[in-house]
């Protein structure tokens, strides 16, 4: 991203001196001022915007991170607002760089940091204030973000100059994998005052870091997934705009209902004496609630039935007067084997609707065969796979008429 090309402007190396670049400014200026050198064009207005940049060292720094592309942003975001700069772009110098022209570029903002945030669905259906405590950088109030009390810079030793740090990261024997960072001690610029005149707060970093608590409002039939954005609450950074604290939700397993857009779902197990002659029971609605559900004797529930309460589900997100439907998916548990005599049984039949009409076969090809209670899982073992009862084994047992496939 960075380029050389200020530097080149002044012919000097881009480790050089304010001495250096000044000596040099002096004599360049010299001979290529338009008194002495009307045949020079705009070369002089290159060498006094290049010693502009490069002698003040904030506006060098910005420069050897962003390069030319950077200054000319830092420009039309006001931090350098030097009227020359838009002139020399304006007219096009260092080589047609007028292509990064136009209102609307982006600007220099610092990362997003994003934290997700476990919620209820209790507070997703009442809303809720919820505290968030993080920690983040901040401009050194000390040093103002200058980093010291003098402009005298060295390399930043952490990171040799280069603003980052390599990392060796073994992820298996053997093999390793390298990952780049931005050095944490100069914060990706290479430079740091001198040791002598660093700020004592911040330790020549120009930012501290500050815990701070940010309110987070989850509005009622707010999503899993949906992100709160606390604009400029990232990292702050000298020069730099901060970038966004973005919450992310993380909707909370509930023990009851299942979410599914507005609506919610819940299973519910009730006894077959329920399914026929009705019931009637209370669910814990989110807000409290006791919801009290009645179904009349006489109307059969059965295996897998839907309903829905209309209005009891989720409230709409920015309408939270409008409700989806409650759900409710029944399911039937039967009474245990033995659960009446034979006698009772005959009676319940007489209350069931009749039977379909049965006429026992007769005659050889006639089998009775036994009904076992299958379990797939504990009847494996002891019987063999359900693909040895579907094969023509020799071993199967057939009764006196039955002609086995293969004779
Ligand atoms: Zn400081
Ligand atoms: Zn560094």
């Amino acid at each position: 991203m960075a380029d050389n090309k200020l530097y080149d402007v002044l012919g000097v190396s881009r480790n050089a001196s304010d001495g250096e670049i000044k000596k040099s400014y002096r004599r360049l200026a010299k001979e290529f001022h338009p008194d002495k050198n009307p045949e020079a064009g705009d070369k002089f207005k290159e060498i006094s915007y290049a010693y502009e940049v490069l002698s003040d060292p904030k506006k060098r720094q910005v420069y050897d991170k962003y390069g030319l592309k950077g200054m000319q942003q830092g420009a039309q975001d006001g931090f350098a607002g030097d009227s020359l700069f838009s002139h020399l772009f304006g007219g096009g110098l260092f080589g047609g760089f007028g292509g990064f022209g136009g209102p609307h570029r982006r600007r220099h903002k610092g990362e997003d940091t994003v934290h997700p945030l476990k919620v209820s669905l209790e507070d997703l259906y009442n809303g809720k204030t919820s505290k968030l405590q993080l920690s983040k950088n901040v401009i050194c109030g000390a040093c103002k973000g200058k980093g010291g009390r003098s402009e005298n810079f060295e390399q930043c030793p952490g990171c040799k100059g280069r603003g980052f740090k390599v990392v060796y990261h073994q992820i298996a024997p053997g093999m390793a994998q390298q990952i780049q960072s931005e050095c944490t001690d100069c914060l990706g610029d290479g430079i740091l005052i001198k040791e002598k005149d660093r700020c004592t707060t911040c330790r020549g970093k120009k930012v501290c870091n500050e815990t701070k608590i940010l309110e987070v409002h989850i509005d009622k039939g707010m999503k899993d997934g949906q992100k709160i954005f606390f604009r400029g609450e990232g990292d702050q950074q000298p020069d730099i705009e901060p970038g966004d604290v973005i919450i992310i939700l993380q909707e909370k397993r509930h023990e009851v209902y299942q979410r599914s857009g507005d609506d919610l779902l819940l299973t519910r197990t009730i006894s077959l004496t329920e399914a026929l002659c009705g019931f009637n029971f209370v669910l814990k609605q989110l807000d409290g609630r006791d919801l009290l559900v009645k179904h009349p004797p006489g109307e059969v529930v059965k295996p897998g039935d839907l309903k829905a309460v209309m209005g009891e589900g989720m409230p709409l997100y920015k309408n939270p007067f409008e409700k989806g439907n409650l759900y409710i998916t029944f399911e039937i548990t039967f009474p245990e084997n033995n659960f009446a005599d034979e006698e009772a049984l005959r009676g319940l039949e007489g209350m069931l609707p009749p039977r379909p009409a049965f006429v026992l076969p007769e005659g050889d090809n006639v089998e009775e065969v036994e009904l076992h209670q299958f379990d797939a899982a504990s009847d494996k073992g002891a019987h063999g796979s359900r693909e040895a009862y579907a094969s023509d084994d020799e071993d199967h047992m057939h009764g006196p008429g039955i002609q086995c496939a293969h004779q």
